[in-house]
């Protein structure tokens, strides 16, 4: 059997390797760096970079722990160096992986032939025309901007140039307070840099659960970020001041003035160059459009990660490309379970300072759906860990049935939320009860007891 994969991030690459386990060959076509955007432009250097921002902070704060470390300074260069060398480190881990004698790792730009056949301009020069049993579209997103004056000015930036930038900016306006947006804003504001964040929604991180929302809020602007909600962004305009984001909010006309605006209003789906029509693949603007297989509407081809328009996460990707090589491997039945794997619930995390994570529904999404629930509550504060690491600030809610206790929802943030979500996620996956939770021995003293105590709240 033969697979050719477009796409070399989370998608692509993990659905390679996964295929050449199983003996299936392999042609792999990459546009860019193997790894994608999480790897080159996005979780991977911007984790890197956050944990730069981190050790920064924690020397600022050592006093208070009993260390005397003097006053620390932040070399931004030195900084970069070592994102690039995580990067790296991690690319070069991919390509080894790579290495495989059932992959053909091909560099260059894919296009969709019709049937099952795909030209790649190689980036080396020349054409080549692979045919293969089936396929598998991974290509990604890309930064999206805003159709107003300016959005197009120098000092305009997208997360990817953000990740490059030679020097720390003094001062950033950013437009969003989504993932990207906060996340960036946190580092940024750890590095000594003053930040504006501008939101169009009457609360940051709109898909989070809104109690959180309004606490991190609360948090990020007693570190000093200047945020403003129900902020509609009318233009972008350079002066000898700097670049002046004009916006209204409740109809009064206001501005801010910063050295770079970062631009951070979602990804769309990367759709440009594949010639999806000519392979009759039904596709919106908000992605490719993919049954529970992730098949798309020619049968044999499939579409994973953040090409499909759903959630934009590495992890999502992967899982995606799992559930297209089950259904490929289970002979392509046109109805019926595959796998196991409940591509509805997925955690996602965001790496502020705190962090916040969610999994399943939330309070609100229940009530909209007409769900009776029991919400669990508890608080960092009263974590014995937490206490002990200095780092008190948040809290977990856990949302359950209230017909029968299964847990349909956990919101997070505080201290390593990123890592305790996952215990809510597979107990979720397993439908399991806030009893089932309560049963589970948790190892103390641990950041996890938080659910731990939710569950008995
Ligand atoms: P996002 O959808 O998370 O947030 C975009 C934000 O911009 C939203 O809050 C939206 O209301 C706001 N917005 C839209 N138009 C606006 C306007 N005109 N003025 C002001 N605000 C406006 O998108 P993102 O933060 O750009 O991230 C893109 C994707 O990448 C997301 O799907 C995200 O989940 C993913 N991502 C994930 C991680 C992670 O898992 N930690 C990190 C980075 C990015």
């Amino acid at each position: 059997m033969k697979i050719t994969i477009i796409g070399a991030g989370p998608g692509g690459y993990e659905t390679a390797l996964e295929a050449a386990k199983k003996g299936i060959e392999v042609t792999l076509v990459s546009s860019g760096p193997v790894g994608g955007t999480c790897l080159n432009e996005g979780c991977i250097p911007t984790k890197a970079l956050l944990r730069s921002a981190e050790v920064f902070e924690t020397v600022k704060e050592a006093a208070s722990y009993g260390v005397s470390a003097g006053e620390p300074s932040l070399d931004f260069a030195a900084c970069m160096a070592r994102k690039d060398a995580v990067v790296e480190q991690l690319r070069s881990g991919v390509e080894f992986l790579l290495k495989n004698k059932l992959i053909t790792l091909l560099r260059g730009k894919a296009s969709l032939l019709g049937g099952k056949s795909v030209k790649v301009a190689l980036d080396e020069g020349g054409e080549v025309t692979v045919d293969s049993d089936y396929i598998i579209v991974a290509t990604g997103s890309v930064s999206a901007s805003l159709p107003i004056p300016g959005a197009d000015l120098p000092g305009v930036i997208t997360s990817k140039e953000m990740l490059s930038l030679e020097e720390l900016p003094k001062s950033v306006c950013v437009i969003g307070a989504g993932v990207i947006g906060l996340e960036m804003a946190s580092m940024l504001n750890s590095f000594g840099c003053s930040v504006s964040v501008l939101e169009y929604c009457p609360d940051i991180l709109p898909r989070f659960d809104t109690d959180l929302a309004k606490r991190l809020k609360q948090i990020l602007s007693k570190r000093g970020i200047k945020i403003e909600t129900s902020a509609q962004v009318t233009s972008i305009e350079d002066t000898p001041e700097g670049l002046v984001t004009k916006y209204t909010r409740k109809e009064a006309e206001c501005s801010v003035t910063a050295e770079k605006v970062l631009m951070a209003v979602g990804r769309r789906p990367n759709l440009a160059s594949l010639e999806l029509e000519e392979a009759g693949i039904a596709a919106t603007p908000r992605g490719v459009v993919v049954d529970q297989y992730m098949q798309t509407s020619v049968p044999g081809i499939y579409a994973i990660g953040d090409i499909t328009g759903g959630y934009m996460l590495a992890h999502v990707a992967t899982f995606q490309g799992r559930r297209a090589l089950n259904h490929i491997l289970a002979g392509c039945p046109s109805e019926g379970p595959v796998d196991d794997i409940r591509l509805d619930v997925v955690p996602a995390a965001v790496f502020t300072r705190p962090e916040a994570a969610c999994v399943g529904l939330t309070e609100d999404e229940c009530k909209a759906g007409g769900i009776p629930v029991k919400v669990h509550k508890s608080f960092f504060r009263a974590c014995g860990k937490a206490v002990a690491m200095g780092e008190t600030d948040g809290f977990c809610k856990i949302v359950a049935s209230e017909a029968d206790g299964r847990i349909l929802g956990c919101h997070l943030f505080g201290p390593h939320a990123s890592d305790i979500i996952q215990e809510a996620a597979a107990l979720i996956t397993r439908g399991a009860t806030v009893s089932d939770l309560q049963d589970t021995i948790h190892a103390h003293p641990t950041l996890t007891e938080v659910l731990l105590s939710a569950a008995g709240a």
